[in-house]
């Protein structure tokens, strides 16, 4: 299958991003991950992506859409794939559906994890990693031990939290429309626990494969 996934920062969209990873056999195309896999390895797109990245400010356009449509041409995303973080742009949704005509591969289906946005705030703002072993915990729903050596991420204060989600709220009052006109977006509820949320997003897909 071919999905884009999309959620706004704290949804679960990375978690549900990879377990329907394992579930369809299909990578997982993230444009962040790219981009900082090039960053770190001091590409010159990785340097020139970078200045854009830490100023907080969307790469442009021609960038992205050239790293997707390389991913796209490589083996693995032969049989589908799960777009993460692409599109942000109509510009890049307009790319990306000309790359996928061309090859006569249309999306199957665009999946918006829905959660409000004071729930967002809270989960983001009390989430913690333990430094050690990477897992994510939350001060409130799902406690770390006492031994945990706890990091709280930049990007997850409060005034960040907030600035991503207005971002996300603009780009996506610009995108959504546009796949709601050509009958591909599923919107689902992103409260609830992990499991509910994945089998929402299953029964989504298999109604969109049908
Ligand atoms: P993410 O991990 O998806 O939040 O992406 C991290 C950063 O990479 C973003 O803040 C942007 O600077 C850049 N980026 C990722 N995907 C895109 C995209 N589709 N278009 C433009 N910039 C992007």
């Amino acid at each position: 299958m071919r999905i884009v996934l999309v959620g706004p920062p704290a949804s679960g969209k990375g978690t549900q991003a990879k377990i329907f990873v394992e579930r369809l056999g299909v990578p997982q195309v993230s444009t962040g991950d790219m981009l900082r896999a090039a960053k770190k390895a001091g590409t010159e797109l990785g340097v020139e992506a970078a200045k854009y990245m830490s100023a907080g400010k969307l790469v442009p356009d021609e960038v992205v859409i050239g790293l997707v449509r390389e991913r796209l041409h490589e083996e693995d995303a032969s049989k589908g794939f799960i777009l993460d973080g692409f599109p942000r742009t109509e510009v890049q949704a307009d790319a990306l559906d000309a790359l996928l005509s061309s090859i006569d591969k249309p999306l199957d289906a665009v999946v918006q994890i829905d959660v409000p946005r004071d729930l967002l705030v809270e989960r983001a703002v009390l989430r913690r990693t333990d430094k050690r072993t990477g897992q994510i915990y939350h001060l409130k729903y799902n406690p770390p031990p006492p031994d945990a050596e706890l990091d709280h991420r930049a990007d997850d204060q409060e005034d960040q939290v907030n600035q991503r989600l207005n971002d996300y709220e603009t780009m996506t009052s610009a995108l959504l429309p546009y796949y709601e006109k050509k009958g591909l977006l599923r919107r689902i509820d992103g409260v609830g626990k992990l499991d509910e949320v994945t089998e929402r997003i299953a029964d989504a897909l298999e109604k969109s494969a049908s």
